[in-house]
């Protein structure tokens, strides 16, 4: 019994899943998972996970792991060793990129994957290959929300921890819904709202857990948050109820900004959302009355066509009324993934090194230049819907892509797979063969968190060291160790032994990681950026200025962009998101036994007066239509939601059920979000129960 207890290892990790950062400990034996544990040590998440946590980790000794590097031989994939794989990588990449530039070539990184590779893969782009042509899954999500706050704040990340979201007054939830999405930072809301008095308001269209529990829902037109959310400002401002001390002291364009909110009278944001003018005035005195307010929002606010105005005007409520800098209050867009965080902290995007500094700043470039010893494009590179429609039009021609099931996650999902084939060489790297890996040249196996080193950035800026358990299976490496061996057969010369190396290079570079160390963030430990050279973090932002020059916020006007609409004939409006039991597209919670076997599929959920006009029951097989695509799903009858509003989990199980099939090209007009929330269908029945 001695021997068996001595061969039992407890390991820390940070979870995999969604933004919240949960860290535990890892039981292991040989490579069986026998539990995992977490500790009060732990800084997010004490002593709880949600089920995901706790169970969803099979998948990393599913037999359907990839375990050696596959190439597309006269249309079908064959075994390969790894310097087969590595040479044909590195040879067509140098002649693509001889023949058409370095502009023909795009990289696609992963939210899923550490910072040391999505640092790694910014640096492949844009010294190895020499371009800005580099994106993550936050186009996909929160790209909005992050522009909306650089434009009034002036950084793109929460401005306090879940401490300041569980002390403040009221908890303000527009278009999230943190029960399913982040489950133990819901923990803490609920906990806070039951036993300390915390108020919370939701505003969402459909009733989900916390919605259910909020002292105050608010059920708007779907797509019109901006109307109602400038309309309660206007309020708060005509009642004299405005912050006036810290607008004149830490605020610019007050008057400006004000002026503009003229046309969001009551009477015009009843008429356009629906909402009545008590429901308005009620959560602009709930507001008012609360000494402290954090908003948390997600999806339901920034996929949309007006994505990035909206966000900007939850930020612009927040500054008058002087919601920021104190303790329980600030701007929470909650993140997805566990490091799509770090996967933009850490530069890769089109527009931003890492740390957001502006690749179109000269001084900027020339330290990343000088330090890598290359010429690095002045002009912002294409993002991921640029990227796909360049490959339409035949001026990008291969794509790189870790991580990232983008033939089912990117929205208009037919479109985006008929790119795919037209890519001259496209390599695939990830730990199963995804319904994108169909369409690669090359595919390779990479190793998930579990079966290497290296950090995550969770929701709140925390960054966070995980460790090695296991040894990668099989034949599969880490991603920054394959991103190594590419670079250095184009000539790069990199020689990284461990992925703290990386995250020296990163902090010898980027001003707000300058603090950030492997020995400091050791165990437990962990560091909320920006980062001092002592080591000291910033938890809380904005408490004496703002991210500017001048230190002042800065409110920025904004109007209203109607929603996609796809004609009479689609009348019923498709909501969508996740669920607790299962994430994204399910490549991993799918093959974890326990998540199966407890969710084992997806349904569509419909209302009852929907139910009764078109005679659904549980269980009714239906065809969903849109004019990009079609699929087919179940349906599920419940209170959750209301009238023509129906939801389908993103969580598709077959592939003929992935919401994507629905969704259009339409998107937000800064950044390029898809608008994944502005889709109408029709419905068919095709099997009654
Ligand atoms: Fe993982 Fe999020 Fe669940 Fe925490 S709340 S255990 S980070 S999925």
């Amino acid at each position: 019994a001695a021997m068996r207890k001595a061969r039992i290892e407890r390991t820390k990790t940070v979870c995999t899943y969604c933004g919240v950062g949960c860290s535990f400990e890892v039981w292991t034996k040989d490579r069986q998972i026998l539990k995992i544990e977490p500790t009060h040590e732990a800084p997010v998440n004490g002593i709880s996970t949600c089920v995901k946590g706790k169970w969803g980790w099979d998948f990393v000794n599913s037999d359907q792991r990839l375990t050696k590097p596959l190439i597309r031989k006269n249309g079908a994939f064959e075994e390969a060793t790894w310097d087969e794989a590595l040479d044909l990588i590195a040879s067509k990449l140098t002649e693509i990129k001889e023949e058409h530039g370095p502009e023909s070539i795009g990289v696609i990184a992963s939210s899923k994957c550490s910072n040391e590779e999505n640092f790694l893969a910014q640096k492949f782009a844009r010294a190895v290959i020499g371009t800005n042509n580099i994106d993550n899954c936050s186009r996909y999500c929160q790209s909005p929300a992050t522009a909306g706050l650089l434009r009034t704040v002036g950084l793109g990340g929460d401005s306090g921890t879940m401490q300041d979201i569980e002390t403040s007054d009221l908890v303000f939830v527009i278009g999230a819904n943190p029960a399913e999405s982040h489950p133990v930072l819901a923990t803490r809301v609920k906990r806070a709202h039951k036993l300390f008095g915390q108020k919370l308001i939701v505003a969402d269209i459909r009733e989900h857990e916390l919605a259910q529990r909020a002292d105050f829902l608010m059920h708007p037109k779907p797509s019109t948050d901006l109307i109602w959310i400038s309309a309660v400002t206007k309020y708060i401002i005509d009642q004299d109820w405005h912050d006036k001390e810290f607008l004149a002291k830490r605020v610019s364009n007050v008057d400006g900004y004000i002026k503009t909110l003229d046309k969001f009278t009551l009477e015009y944001a009843e008429e356009m959302t629906g909402l009545s003018k008590e429901d308005l005035i009620k959560a602009a005195t709930m507001i008012h009355e609360a000494n402290s307010v954090c908003i948390l929002w997600a999806m339901g606010i920034t996929q949309h066509s007006g994505a990035t105005d909206a966000s900007t005007a939850i930020s612009n409520l927040l500054l008058i009324t002087g919601n920021y800098g104190r303790p329980g209050t600030g701007a929470y867009p909650l993140r997805g993934h566990n490091n799509v965080q770090g996967a933009c902290d850490f530069g890769t995007m089109p527009s931003w090194f890492p740390g957001y500094e502006p690749v179109g700043n000269s001084e900027i470039r020339e330290k990343y230049e000088k330090a890598w010893g290359v010429e690095i494009p002045k002009d912002p590179g294409m993002d991921n819907h640029h990227m796909v429609e360049a490959i339409h039009k035949g001026t990008l021609k291969s794509l790189y892509l870790f991580g990232e099931e983008m033939g089912l996650v990117d929205a208009n999902s037919n479109h985006v797979q008929s790119c795919f084939e037209k890519l001259d060489f496209f390599v695939v790297q990830d730990i199963f063969f995804s319904k994108t890996a169909q369409f690669a040249d090359v595919v390779l196996p990479a190793a998930p968190s579990l079966e290497k080193d290296g950090t995550f950035v969770n929701t709140e800026r925390r960054i966070q060291r995980f460790y090695k358990v296991f040894d990668p299976l099989g034949d599969s490496k880490p991603d920054w160790q394959i991103f190594q061996e590419v670079a250095n057969r184009m000539g790069a010369g990199w020689n990284y032994s461990h992925p703290s190396e990386i995250m020296d290079e990163a902090a010898s570079l980027a001003v707000i990681f300058e603090g950030v160390s492997y020995d400091r963030l050791e165990g437990f430990n962990s560091q909320v950026w920006p980062v001092h050279k002592d080591g000291t973090d910033s938890p809380l932002l904005y408490q004496e200025k703002f991210a500017f020059p001048d230190g002042k916020a800065r409110l920025f006007a904004v109007d209203w962009t109607p929603p996609y609409e796809a004609g009479e004939e689609y009348d019923i409006h498709l909501n969508n998101g996740r669920l607790l039991e299962h994430f994204h597209e399910g490549n991993m919670t799918y093959r974890s036994e326990g998540l199966t076997h407890k969710v084992p599929g997806i349904w569509l959920e419909v209302s009852h007066e929907l139910a009764e006009e078109r005679n659904l029951t549980d269980g009714t097989l239906v065809k969903l239509t849109s004019p990009y695509g079609e699929v087919k799903v179940r349906t599920l009858v419940t209170d959750r939601v209301k009238g023509k509003e129906v939801y389908l989990p993103m969580n598709s199980f077959a592939d003929d059920e992935a919401v994507n099939y629905l969704t259009s090209s339409y998107h937000d007009l800064v950044t390029h979000t898809p608008a994944y929330k502005e889709i109408n269908v029709k419905m068919e029945i095709l099997e009654a129960t």
